[in-house]
């Protein structure tokens, strides 16, 4: 199958094994393929364990790509690189650096001068609400609070691609809808393809342009749904449309879910 060019990702037929040193080899994803085009914001949906972070963890370059390919405009993923800008869940942030030092780190890294590195990190501090934390360490912060660290150190960046791992799971309700609406302010003013991980349906299809859902483990795509909602509408969450749309993607993941369990029951 050829590629349309129009793509900027092409995940074609993934295929992915952990071999752990003890235990059975876990076969997570099988003959995954997936086009995303530039500047979209697509989201992946699936039952826990189906696979999602994996498929992510491959794009980053942060595994091996054993069968299959990944290309990013064209290029064989081979590693981690600055187009990339992850959030991922468990990806840890430096303890012996501030928030402002762990902030700050990407944009030395980038080169950005002194001066306007200061300042974007400030702006992406507040941004996530970290005010008077600047000078905070890890340690000293709650779960939610590093997440919008890490957060705030990727956005800092502005990377064409953004991979993100649930970055929202960890927030409490308010903040989790506050960063979603940065998230898409951003998207809206500095155009970046988004793959944004999320088991959250109504998350899912008020993020996302292209909603694809994920099996149960071994994971492949089972569908790809295209939504289409104003979201500047503050009361899209009250629209039949958008209710309808969220049953329909509950309905599909719950299947895959049920089926989860029942492999993972034995
Ligand atoms: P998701 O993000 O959708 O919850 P993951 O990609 O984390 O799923 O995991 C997919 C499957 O691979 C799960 O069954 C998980 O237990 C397994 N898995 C993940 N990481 C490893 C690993 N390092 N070694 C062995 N199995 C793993
Ligand atoms: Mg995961």
């Amino acid at each position: 199958m050829q590629a349309p060019a129009a793509a900027q990702i092409v995940v074609d037929q993934i295929t992915h094994m952990y071999r752990p040193a003890h235990g059975q080899p876990v076969l997570a994803i099988d003959d995954v393929s997936l086009e995303v085009r530039p500047r979209e914001f697509l989201a992946l949906l699936g039952p826990s364990g189906c696979g999602k972070s994996t498929l992510l963890y491959l794009m980053g370059g942060f595994l091996p790509v054993e069968t299959g390919r990944i290309l990013i405009d064209g290029k064989p993923v081979t590693g981690p690189g600055p187009d990339r800008g992850v959030v991922f869940q468990h990806f840890a942030l430096f303890p012996w650096k501030t928030v402002r030092g762990n902030v700050l780190y990407g944009l030395e890294r980038a080169g950005i001068p002194k001066e306007e590195r200061l300042k974007r990190a400030q702006a992406y501090i507040d941004m996530v609400g970290l005010q008077g934390f600047e000078n905070s360490y890890p340690s000293q912060l709650s779960g939610g609070m590093r997440q919008r660290t890490a957060i705030a150190r990727t956005l800092a960046i502005d990377p064409n691609i953004l991979l993100m791992d649930e970055p929202f799971g960890a927030l409490d309700a308010q903040t989790r809808s506050l960063m979603q609406s940065e998230l898409l302010a951003i998207w809206r003013r500095s155009p970046k393809t988004v793959i944004f991980v999320t088991h959250d349906v109504q998350e899912a299809v008020y993020l996302a342009e292209r909603i694809a859902v994920m099996s149960a483990r071994p994971g492949r795509i089972k569908s790809i749904i295209e939504t289409n909602f104003d979201r500047s509408d503050p009361n899209l969450f009250k629209q039949p449309a958008f209710i309808e749309k969220v049953d329909e993607i509950w309905g599909l993941v719950r299947n895959e879910a049920m089926l989860a369990q029942r492999l993972a029951a034995g």
